[in-house]
């Protein structure tokens, strides 16, 4: 088989490889662009902050609340001890756990407030969890059949491979040298059939010479008009 023959078949290969390369590239790169994963997983991290804040909030509200009872029942031991005869004084602790109480009724109604946001922000956070879940679902089979081509791809790729290895051994550097230079400049085309006696992919019409010289096992012979290697075959 000549060197053309041999390019000819090396090309349809390269070409099949680069197609293949191409497709797993997209379908990596629509697989880690899943944006509906991506929107689950921070509308979870987002829901799980507000339901800390909200629990750190209740905490806080507790702890007064505990102090005020704390303060009130302590006046109250000393209002009604007996231990405190002095009638104003009696009267200002009166009036102190009146006002105390005034406080823990409106602490109180906090404390309620901060119960009902803990238990929003706890469904909120349990829904979030939910939904991704449902998108790492969703998008598993979403993109079960891309990965599935994905797998054949990287199959054909291994085959090819070996076939390209095959082409390689038969060529000599230089050849190898041209087509590689020729297919950077000519988009992936190198080498042309000029079966129909024309160049196949610029559409000229091939003098006699040339027809001659590409049917020839030496050397190799170039379409006139753009430059690429002509296979007979
Ligand atoms: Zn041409």
């Amino acid at each position: 088989m000549n060197q053309a023959a041999l390019l000819f078949q090396l090309q349809v290969v390269d070409s099949e490889i680069e197609r293949l390369q191409a497709r797993i590239a997209e379908i990596d790169a629509a697989i880690a662009a899943d944006q509906q994963i991506a929107q689950a997983e921070q509308a979870l991290a987002d829901s799980r902050k507000a339901n800390q804040q909200a629990a750190h909030a209740l905490r806080a509200v507790e702890e007064n609340v505990k102090s005020l009872q704390i303060k009130i029942s302590t006046s109250e031991a000393n209002l009604y001890g007996g231990r405190i005869k002095n009638p104003k004084e009696l009267q200002d602790l009166q009036s102190e756990i009146s006002s105390l109480k005034k406080r823990l009724a409106a602490i109180e109604d906090e404390q309620l407030t901060a119960m009902v946001s803990l238990e929003d922000s706890e469904a909120g956070e349990k829904k979030a969890s939910e939904n991704l879940t449902l998108a790492r679902g969703q998008a598993a089979s979403r993109h079960a059949e891309m990965l599935g081509e994905k797998d054949q791809a990287e199959q054909k790729i291994s085959r090819l491979n070996t076939e390209r290895n095959a082409h390689l051994s038969s060529l000599d550097p230089s050849t190898l040298e041209i087509y590689r230079t020729l297919r950077k400049q000519k988009r992936g085309v190198a080498v042309v059939s000029a079966a129909d006696g024309a160049c196949s992919a610029c559409g000229a019409e091939l003098r006699p010479a040339e027809l001659q010289a590409a049917r020839s096992p030496q050397g190799l012979a170039y379409c006139s008009t753009c430059g690429r290697i002509l296979y007979a075959g």
